[in-house]
This record gives structure tokens, C-alpha cells and sequence, in this order.
């Protein structure tokens, strides 16, 4: 271009300070972003690409029927483009809500804009910006109108459409998403592509990583709108392809790592054996016979166990944990088994307790709030050996907790401890052998990918002798059904859940749901005689931990709940649980709510109310396989939410998605485990430092 002046070219890992126009607080809006390269920043991809034939002229707009394909919250969702008209600010009547509404227009007509809670939005817009907005159609007071729409601020004047499809950024901190555009111009403009990273059976088929990167921030108009949407392209599995090589790398690096640390070897005799089988109440499943070999072949082998061990609700993890907890107690070793909340941690004791009968007195509970002499005797007990169960909380490793002899750590539903606090925990004792057991039941392929340096044990049976739960879907006006299960439950001696949605006070859409006191009054106004205890997220611990324990010893008949429950209380004698606005929940969650009856003698059941995504609720009438349910919910919802991303400790990809792309990280794992005993190329050992920092590893280690 004639007159630009010319800049060097830019390696990849350039820093993005290297850019023009980058000052220091939009500078430190990317850092915080984990946007610190010109990699990081050209991997960000646009959220959306809007087609400029999707726009819509205002005035020709109508409200399709209900019966038109359905998108976001079952609605069509609608492209305008226009300029702001009028603008205002007000607080609603009825939810006090603070109301901003935007009349935009162009040449053909009006729309009403909707933006619920976001006050500042009246001070950043004004009269004359032009916006580009996205979002459903509703029919208003005066004609249509959008609600909660997503919008982006475009430059006035020229025609924000240079080719056919406009790529829309996400705002980061205080750098707007057209700024970020303008950013990612000029790094497509400056930076060369520098040498292939890829192995050539990955990167065969694929483009090039530039000619990628170009065509995703910058689509040529011949591309399909469709594969652009799904991040399908052969560009995106090249980008996608980089990501999870990078990652692959890294596992395959960590467990070789691993495998080579001494481990604490455990002695095992048949005299042990003998000793822990006297321990049992009953006859192992075979699954469990599986899982506890697994384990004694690992604390005998010389290594580090890393091992994840995994089974549905109720499949008896608990008891092969407390068999290899035994094992490394009775030969002198001491173990310590995490849970993710006191009344759990309290469970497994009083459980460990009948098992172990007489020698319970060599077991010690820590929890975060016990009384200072309580504590100081707790912690002696650990230190000097003396506890060889120790069970607790996140006071194992908040607490100056020093072990004896720390051999075994068992994690109870690993995805409630963050990475940090593991490794803190591992300091404690050396270098002890690691059991995660989840209850979230990945499908196979899945874990082997993600988990692929842990080892892997599955309980995919159940205890004999178990009670089948019966399941309703019951709609709103038909909720009497529900209600008169739990009347006729409670008549009879039983006890039951009722569940909750937890709600988001900004939450918009709140006006039509129940909230857990507006449950509360209705429960005490359909049970009248009935003993109601309500347990959520604002209760103080021990008011908590209080009336949960009311529960389990059959003093409170009914306990109403947000998913506090979720992980876990075992009541037996509770057969009955209702969920309401079944559709507030995933379906692995529901899975794992219905596992909190069905665990006595008596036959259980299990209502969900709902009046919406009857479709997708239905999975948990037809099924109770936790594996099925967990792959229809994954399919579904994407393995961020489904694993709930933060707490898993997933590694984060920018383009990658662990399930749509699951078969291509199983061909990088390949590639990776080749390219590591063939010896690294620079690029690829620069690439394994760069990303191996920011990926994540849900990993114990
Ligand atoms: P999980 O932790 O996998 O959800 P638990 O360990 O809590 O499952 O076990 C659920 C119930 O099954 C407990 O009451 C436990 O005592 C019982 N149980 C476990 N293993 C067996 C078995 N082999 N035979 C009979 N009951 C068992
Ligand atoms: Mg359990």
C-alpha cells in the first residue's frame, strides 16, 4: 500500500506489545485475557461472523411462530444493523430491575431494544452510535422488541461490511472488540508463518497455519456459513490440531515422568489379605475385585499411582478406597482421604468406623472449624503416626498438618480440589501414591484422552440387591403427581429430597421461576404436618452441617435443597426426590441428584417438574446408565459445562473442543508419543514451553 510505512515481519511468538496502537492499559486488558503473544492473540477467534446477508431490515420484521426452528432459549435469534434513536433509562415496577431501553432504526424502520440490569449501558451509548445487535424477538407493548440483546458499537459512517462476512470480537477488560479487529488486522499483515510444528502425518490435508488463520479471522466470501458457525473448517482443525498436539506433547511428557519416580512399594501377603477381607461386610462386585487389583498391582509396582477411579453413583467407590487406605494402613502407612464437603467427610468416618470396628480408634477426622484443643490432639494423632485413616476436608492441607508416614492420598470427587491445593497436599508426605474417584462418568474415550496420564479404573456395576428407581417427568400443572409420591413416601416411614434450582438474583427470567423459599411455603402449606429442613448455599457451616445430619439421622422428613446434595449424602431411608425446573439442570447432574435414593431396601422415585426441553429430560426416563446419560449430556452441553472447566482443571483450547475433536487429540496423542521418542524438533520444544505453562493438565501431579 502506497504511503504505509512497512514494518519488520513478526514471529508468532512475538509479544503483542510489538503492535501499533497498543497502549499500557489495553496492553494489560490482553495480558489478563492470557493474551500475551501474537499466537495468543491471533488463536482468539472471532466469537461470531456475522453474514451480511443475515441482516434484517427493521421494518420487515415479524414474529415467527413457535413452530420455526428453534435457537438460543427457543427462539429465533435476529441480526439488525441501525442507528440509535432514542435512548433510556428506567427501573421496572414489579422486580425493580434496572431497564435500559435503545430504539434503534434504519431506512426501513424501528426496533425496541431490551437490556435488563446493565445501568452503565445508558451512559456508554448515546443518541446517533450505530449498532449492530443480535437477539430474540418478543412481542412488546408497541409492536416487537429484542430482549437481553448481544450488540457491537460500530464505527460511524462506513460500511462495517468489507467482504461478506464481518468477524465480531469479544471485548476484553478495556479493549473493545473492534480494537481487538484492528489488532488482529495487523498481526495477520506482519506475521510469517515461521517452520512447521505439526508432524507430517497431522499436518498432511490440513493448510498451512497462516493461510489458516487467515481464512478464520478473515473467511473469503465463498465460505459456507454453516461449517464457519461449527469452527468445522479445514482451518479450524489446523488450528485445533496445533492446540491439542501442544497439549498431547505435554501428557505424554508428564507420564513418562512419572513412571520413572520411585514409588513407595506397599508390601502385600496373604496375611494382609486375609486381614482386609476380614474387614468386609460383604462380598466385593466384580468390578470392585477389578478396581482393588488395579491398585495393589500399583502400590506394589515401585512407581507412583496416579489412579483415576471411576463409577457411577452408588457402584461402591467408597469401600475399594477404604481397602486401599487398609492396605497401606495396616503395614504401617498412613492414608488420607479428601472430601469435598465436612458432612461428607463425616460420612466416610462414621462409614470407616463400622468397617473397621474395634480398630476405629486408629482413624482421625480434620475438619476446618473443630475447637483448638480438638484440633492440636488431631493433629498430634497425625504426626505421630498414631492415625493411620485420616479423613477431612481442605483443612488437610490449610492446616499445619504434618504426616508420619503419608503414603496413599485419595481424593474424593477430585473436581471440587483445584490443582494448587493438591500440590500443596503432596509436600505434606513425600511422594505418596494418588486414587481420584469421580463420579462423573466420562465416556471412556474421553478420559483416556483428557486423563491420559492417569491410569484408569472403572466400577461399572452395581451392588446386588439394588432397589430400581422409578422415574417421572411431570409437568408444572400436574405437579400435584409429584407431591402426593412424597405424601404417600412420608405415610409410610420414608423420607425425601426436594431440589431447587439455584437462582441468580440478576437472572432475568427469574419472574417465572421458584426460588427455594417460594418452595419452602409451598412445602409447609402441602405437608402441613411434616418436618421441612432447608439447606442452601447461604447458610452459615454448622447450620448447614446441623440440619443435614437431622436428616441423615431421620429426625427432619423432608429436606429441600440447592444442589448441596449433590455430592452426596447416604440416606437410605430417603426414597423419594423431586427436582423442580428440571431444565435448570444438566442432565449428568440429574444423574447424580437420582443416586441420592434408590439406596435402601424400598423402592424409590424420582420426579422431575418441568413444562420445557421435555426432549432432553426424557433421556432420564428411558435410562439410568450413568455413561449413556453422560454422553447424551455432553453431546449436548460441550465439555466445558459439563465438567464445569475451572474446577476440572481442563485445559482451556482456544479453537480445539475436547468432544467434537476427540478422534483428532487421540491421533496427536499418537503423533506426540512418536515425535517424543524420535526427539523434538526446536520449534516443537519452543511450542511445548510456550503452551505447556497454559494448558491445564487435570492432573494430580
Ligand atoms: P459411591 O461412592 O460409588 O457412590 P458408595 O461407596 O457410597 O458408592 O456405595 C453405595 C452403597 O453401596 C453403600 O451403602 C455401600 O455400603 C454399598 N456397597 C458398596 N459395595 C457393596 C457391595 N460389594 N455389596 C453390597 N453393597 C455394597
Ligand atoms: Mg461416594
Amino acid at each position: 500500500m502506497v504511503g504505509m510505512p512497512t514494518f519488520a515481519p513478526l514471529p508468532l511468538a512475538a509479544k503483542t506489545t510489538m503492535l501499533r496502537g497498543l497502549g499500557p492499559a489495553r496492553a494489560a486488558a490482553l495480558e489478563d485475557a492470557g493474551i500475551h503473544t501474537l499466537r495468543d492473540l491471533l488463536w482468539s477467534l472471532p466469537f461470531r461472523h456475522v453474514d451480511r446477508g443475515s441482516v434484517r431490515p427493521m421494518g420487515e420484521l415479524e414474529l415467527r411462530g413457535l413452530d420455526q426452528p428453534f435457537l438460543e432459549g427457543g427462539r429465533e435469534i435476529v441480526t439488525v444493523l441501525g442507528e440509535i434513536r432514542d435512548l433510556r433509562q428506567s427501573t421496572t415496577r414489579v422486580q425493580r430491575l434496572s431497564l435500559t431501553e435503545v430504539l434503534l432504526g434504519d431506512a426501513s424502520g424501528t426496533l425496541r431494544l431490551l437490556f435488563f440490569n446493565q445501568p452503565f449501558l445508558a451512559k456508554n451509548l448515546k443518541v446517533g452510535d450505530r449498532l449492530l445487535a443480535f437477539g430474540p424477538l418478543f412481542p412488546g407493548r408497541a409492536g416487537l422488541e429484542m430482549r437481553g440483546p448481544a450488540f457491537e458499537l460500530l464505527p460511524k459512517g462506513e460500511d462495517p461490511f468489507v467482504r461478506r462476512y464481518l468477524p465480531l470480537y469479544r471485548k476484553l477488560g478495556a479493549l473493545p472488540g473492534r480494537v481487538r479487529a484492528r489488532l488482529v488486522q495487523e498481526a495477520l499483515e506482519r506475521v510469517h508463518a515461521g517452520e512447521e510444528l505439526l508432524p507430517l502425518e497431522l499436518a498432511k490435508r490440513l493448510p498451512d497455519a497462516m493461510t489458516a488463520l487467515r481464512f478464520v479471522h478473515q473467511p473469503p466470501d465463498e465460505s459456507d456459513a454453516a461449517q464457519l458457525e461449527a469452527r468445522s473448517t479445514p482451518a479450524h482443525q489446523r488450528l485445533a490440531a496445533e492446540e491439542l498436539f501442544g497439549f498431547a506433547l505435554g501428557i505424554t511428557l508428564r507420564k513418562a515422568g512419572r513412571l520413572k519416580r520411585p514409588g513407595l512399594v506397599v508390601p502385600t501377603s496373604a496375611e494382609l489379605r486375609e486381614r482386609l477381607q476380614a474387614y468386609l461386610p460383604f462380598h466385593l462386585t466384580k468390578a470392585q475385585r477389578r478396581a482393588f487389583k488395579e491398585i495393589v498391582d500399583d502400590l506394589t509396582s515401585g512407581r507412583v499411582m496416579h489412579r483415576l477411579l471411576q463409577g457411577d453413583v452408588g457402584s461402591g467407590k467408597t469401600l475399594v478406597a477404604f481397602l486401599s487406605m487398609a492396605m497401606v494402613a495396616e503395614t504401617g502407612g498412613q492414608g488420607a482421604l479428601l472430601a469435598p464437603t465436612e458432612v461428607l467427610a463425616r460420612q466416610h468416618t462414621a462409614n470407616f468406623a463400622k468397617l473397621l470396628g474395634d480398630q476405629a480408634h486408629r482413624m482421625q477426622l480434620l475438619l476446618g472449624p473443630m475447637k483448638a484443643a480438638e484440633k492440636r490432639a488431631a493433629l498430634a494423632r497425625i504426626a505421630s503416626g498414631e492415625a493411620a485413616y485420616v479423613v477431612g476436608t481442605h483443612a488437610l492441607f490449610q492446616e499445619s498438618a504434618v504426616f508420619h508416614q503419608l503414603q496413599l492420598v485419595v481424593v474424593d470427587e477430585q473436581h471440587r480440589f483445584g490443582v494448587k491445593q493438591r500440590e500443596a497436599l503432596k509436600e505434606k508426605g513425600g511422594d505418596p501414591h494418588w486414587l481420584v474417584m469421580s463420579a462423573t462418568p466420562i465416556p471412556r474415550s474421553l478420559a483416556l484422552s483428557v486423563f491420559g496420564d492417569l491410569e484408569h479404573s472403572v466400577l461399572d456395576e452395581l451392588p446386588p440387591g439394588r432397589q430400581p428407581i422409578t422415574t417421572k417427568l411431570v409437568h408444572p400443572d400436574q405437579a400435584e403427581r409429584a407431591w402426593e409420591l412424597v405424601r404417600r413416601e412420608l405415610a409410610s416411614g420414608r423420607q425425601a429430597f426436594v431440589v431447587s434450582p439455584a437462582i441468580d438474583p440478576s437472572d432475568e427470567s427469574k419472574v417465572k421461576l421458584r426460588d427455594i423459599q417460594a418452595m419452602e411455603s409451598l412445602l409447609r402449606s402441602i405437608l402441613p404436618e411434616a418436618s421441612i429442613a432447608a439447606v442452601h448455599g447461604r447458610l452459615k457451616p454448622d447450620e448447614m452441617a446441623a440440619r443435614m445430619d437431622s436428616f441423615v439421622r431421620g429426625e427432619t422428613q423432608v429436606l429441600l435443597a440447592t444442589t448441596v446434595i449433590e455430592v452426596g449424602v447416604d440416606v437410605p431411608n430417603a426414597t423419594v426426590m423431586v427436582v423442580d425446573h428440571a431444565e435448570r439442570f444438566g442432565l449428568s447432574q440429574l444423574h447424580q441428584l437420582r443416586g441420592r435414593v434408590g439406596r435402601g431396601a424400598h423402592r424409590s422415585h424420582f420426579a422431575m417438574i418441568s413444562g420445557s426441553e421435555t426432549e432432553r429430560l426424557k433421556v432420564m426416563v428411558e435410562t439410568s446408565d450413568g455413561f449413556k446419560i453422560a454422553q447424551k449430556d455432553l453431546e449436548l452441553r460441550g465439555p466445558g459445562e459439563f465438567f464445569g472447566v475451572r474446577q476440572a482443571g481442563l485445559p482451556q483450547f482456544q479453537v480445539a473442543d475436547l468432544v467434537r475433536d476427540r478422534l483428532l487429540l487421540q491421533r496427536c496423542r499418537d503423533a506426540a508419543e512418536k515425535a517424543l521418542e524420535q526427539g523434538l524438533s526446536e520449534v516443537q520444544k519452543a511450542w511445548l514451553r510456550q503452551e505447556s505453562a497454559r494448558l491445564r493438565l487435570a492432573d494430580v501431579s
